[in-house]
């Protein structure tokens, strides 16, 4: 896939200046040795166009030249191997979620006969991470370091992650369905021509053609498809923290590791990070907490989330919800649990007047135990859960909260 203007078309006009949504087209002098007419030309700037293609449609003297790789053309399938998780670091720390991919990515690179690998980016610092990586399972670790990949921003990790998937050539590219990795997932499959599956639910090797089976919900969440990439290399998927559980290998790899400083100007970088802040309003971590006591409609009002909160307080966990009371605007969303809330796999989930609609179910069901209360003893959430209550929910919680303060002494 690319993109250029052809200078001996382009007079200057500045349209395609206007039409470009992410202003990635400026102005410039027009070289002295290239034809055509008119003293300015536009120019792209690669590292923030989308290849959306709005500035060839505006363009009135065909002097855009966008060449996009839609199935044309298939790639040697052969070139390409091993298995990649990419470790999502934030202020220096691998993110959990890359054990995870890491845990779930020994499976399929058995499966396919291949590597596993981690690609780890950041400051030279972040080498002293790199032994959790082989505890999870890597066989070998590429290790992209540059002052500017010290926090995460879009256009370097891009940049700098497509110039290390070109070289070694990936079979697969595993990331977290985090803020930042879907953000970088994105940007890296246009870049490198990937396929893309967006919040996977679950991954396999087919057994005949070695694809790698990406399966997540479509329409709405009523049905799970299965999606392969057939003809295009990498095949990339995105899959959301706690979906698979991470368990260190009994015995790590020796480091095999491979170093690697991207070219990375930083006259290029048209976003500069000046502070982090941290958002002081996000206090519930419903990702790493062990215990949720989570409410849905059934719970009538928005008041009784307090009764949750103080069974969930003598529980030392966090409390959930339900999309139904997200909308309703009993609580705010960074509570949600779901498809388009947050998925988690806590020890215990308490699910407590939810009905267990499939949208729910997906971002909670790998919970290790689910207890259920429901006074609708046919709610499908009695079909997942460990133990169910068939009762109201506003008599129970009090009395479940009251014994075990009694049991805490
Ligand atoms: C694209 C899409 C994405 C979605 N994403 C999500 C998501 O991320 N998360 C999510 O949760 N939903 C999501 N939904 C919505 C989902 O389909 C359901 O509508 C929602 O989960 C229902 O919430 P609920 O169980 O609280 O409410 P309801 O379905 O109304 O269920 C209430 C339950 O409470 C029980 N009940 C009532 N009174 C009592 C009582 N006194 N004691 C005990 N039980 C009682 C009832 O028997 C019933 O089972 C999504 C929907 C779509 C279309």
């Amino acid at each position: 896939m690319s993109i250029k203007i052809l200078l001996d078309k382009c007079t200057g006009c500045t349209l395609c200046v206007k039409a470009c949504p992410f202003a990635a087209i400026s102005m410039i002098d027009r070289p002295a040795e290239a034809p055509g007419k008119g003293k300015r030309v536009a120019q792209i700037n690669l590292d923030v166009c989308t290849l959306c293609g709005a500035c060839v449609a505006s363009c009135k003297f065909n002097a855009i030249d966008l060449k996009k790789d839609l199935g044309g053309v298939d790639v040697d399938l052969s070139h390409y191997k091993d298995v990649w998780v990419f470790a999502e670091q934030r202020e220096g720390k691998i993110q959990s979620v890359a054990y995870e991919l890491l845990s779930e990515g020994q499976k399929l690179a058995a499966e396919c006969g291949s590597q596993l690998c981690a690609v780890l980016l950041g400051d030279e610092k972040i080498e002293e991470e790199i032994d959790h990586l082989f505890k999870y399972g890597a066989q070998k670790v590429y290790l992209i370091t540059h002052p500017e990949l010290k926090h995460y921003h879009t256009a370097p990790y891009t940049r700098a992650l497509a110039e290390a998937v070109t070289k070694h050539k990936p079979e697969i590219i595993l990331l977290g369905a985090t803020t930042l990795g879907r953000d970088l997932a994105a940007r890296l499959a246009i870049r490198v021509g990937a396929g893309l599956t967006a919040d996977c639910t679950a991954l396999g090797i087919d057994p005949d053609k070695k694809n790698l089976l990406q399966t997540r919900p479509a329409f709405g969440g009523n049905i799970m498809a299965t999606i392969q990439t057939l003809r295009h290399r990498p095949q990339m998927a995105t899959v959301r923290p706690k979906v698979f559980k991470k368990s260190p290998v009994a015995k790590p790899a020796a480091g095999n590791v491979v170093k690697f400083t991207p070219v990375i100007d930083e006259k290029d970088l048209v976003v500069k990070l000046l502070e982090i802040i941290q958002d002081e309003s996000v206090k519930v971590n419903l990702a790493e907490a062990e215990i949720i006591v989570s409410g849905g409609r059934g719970i009538g009002d928005p008041k009784n989330f307090h009764m949750l909160e103080e069974l969930a307080q003598t529980l030392g966990g966090a409390v959930g919800a339900s999309r139904a009371t997200v909308d309703a605007g009993w609580i705010s969303a960074h509570h949600q649990v779901g498809q388009t809330g947050k998925t988690v796999s806590p020890k215990i989930y308490i699910a407590c007047g939810i009905s267990g609609k499939i949208q729910h179910l997906v971002g909670m069901q790998s919970s290790d135990t689910i207890i259920a209360i429901n006074k609708d003893p046919d709610a499908p959430i009695f079909k997942v859960a460990t133990y169910g209550i068939v009762g109201d929910v506003l008599e129970i919680v009090p009395l479940l909260t009251k014994k075990l303060k009694e049991l805490k002494g």
